[in-house]
């Protein structure tokens, strides 16, 4: 039976279990409820998972998560009118563009991941239909399978992993994570426009992660300078679908990344930087040295330190 999972706000799932009162089951245990509908049995989960299963998941599913992304968007509208000269038209998300992301930037573990993706109009449809959205709504599993799918359609795209060592090395020399991050998102970019030739190209957003002017200012500091039409918004995963797509395939990477270095570690490696992150680092310090966490590990982060407690 085909399914589908995804992750939606607490808001989301309430006004379904409204929508769905004629159709509603017993739930399982742990679950807010179960609907039955011609087209799908819908599971919510109180962990905000949603499960879509039966004849037609997807489209039950593509419902609660347009609706899902409309409603953040005019919050998000409401609350960041954008300050600076650097915002794009709203426009150019139907158009030919390029739009680029990040993953592993908050993770103590793992490497730093940036990809960019060049969708052309009919392609930018064809990724809204197969579920291609801001992979903060999207689990793991369905992340990969996204990202395998963006691949085989041929979909031009660029990634660059930037690996613990070189961060280290990087962070060492005085470069701050904002300086890798912009010049990984410009040589991106540099690579994807060489890689699409003289194909329609309207404009590159990036999903802002720091003000235009700063990025500007790293990537000056190393000789590089952006190329006309790039503009920066935040949240733009939930506006600009190549973004998206940049987004999935940035996060499949640094998942893939993640699982060789828990193998070549031989302990799974959490993400984020809690405290079970602590704990693991205690682990492998004590089974291999701390010298490994360069291979493995954004070092700076307080979490090798704070290690010490566990050791
Ligand atoms: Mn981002």
């Amino acid at each position: 039976m085909p399914q589908t999972v995804y992750k939606l706000s607490q808001d989301t799932i309430n006004q379904m279990k409204k929508h769905y009162a004629k159709f509603l089951t017993t739930p399982p245990q742990g679950a807010v409820f179960r609907a039955k509908t011609p087209e799908a049995v819908i599971t919510a989960y109180k962990s905000g998972k949603v499960m879509f299963q039966g004849a037609a998941p997807d489209k039950a599913s593509q419902k609660w998560v347009t609706e899902a992304v409309t409603s953040y968007k005019s919050v998000n509208h409401k609350r960041q009118p954008s300050a600076h000269g650097f915002a794009p038209d709203p426009t150019l998300f139907a158009k030919s563009h390029i739009g680029t992301d990040e993953a592993g930037t908050g993770d103590y573990f793992g490497p730093i991941t940036v990809a960019g993706v060049y969708l052309n109009k009919q392609q930018i449809q064809q990724l809204q239909d197969i579920g291609v959205t801001d992979s903060k709504a999207l689990t793991d599993a369905k992340i990969r399978q996204l990202a395998s799918t963006i691949m085989k359609l041929q979909i031009p795209y660029s990634l660059l992993i930037l690996h613990n060592e070189k961060y280290n090395q990087l962070q060492k020399k005085g470069w701050s994570q904002g300086k890798m991050k912009a010049m990984l998102h410009q040589h991106v970019i540099g690579n994807l426009v060489k890689k699409i030739g003289n194909v329609s190209l309207e404009g590159i957003v990036i999903d802002q992660f720091c003000e235009p002017a700063i990025y500007q200012r790293h990537i000056r500091s190393e000789n590089l300078s952006l190329i006309s039409n790039t503009y920066f918004l935040t949240k733009a995963e939930s506006y600009s679908t190549p973004v998206a797509a940049g987004s999935i395939i940035a996060r499949a990477s640094f998942l893939k990344e993640m699982d060789s270095l828990s193998e070549q570690v031989g302990i799974e490696l959490p993400k984020g930087a809690s405290k079970k992150v602590d704990q693991t680092i205690a682990k492998i310090i004590n089974a291999n040295g701390e010298s490994i966490l360069h291979k493995l590990a954004k070092t700076h982060f307080a979490n090798t330190k704070k290690a010490r407690n566990y050791l």
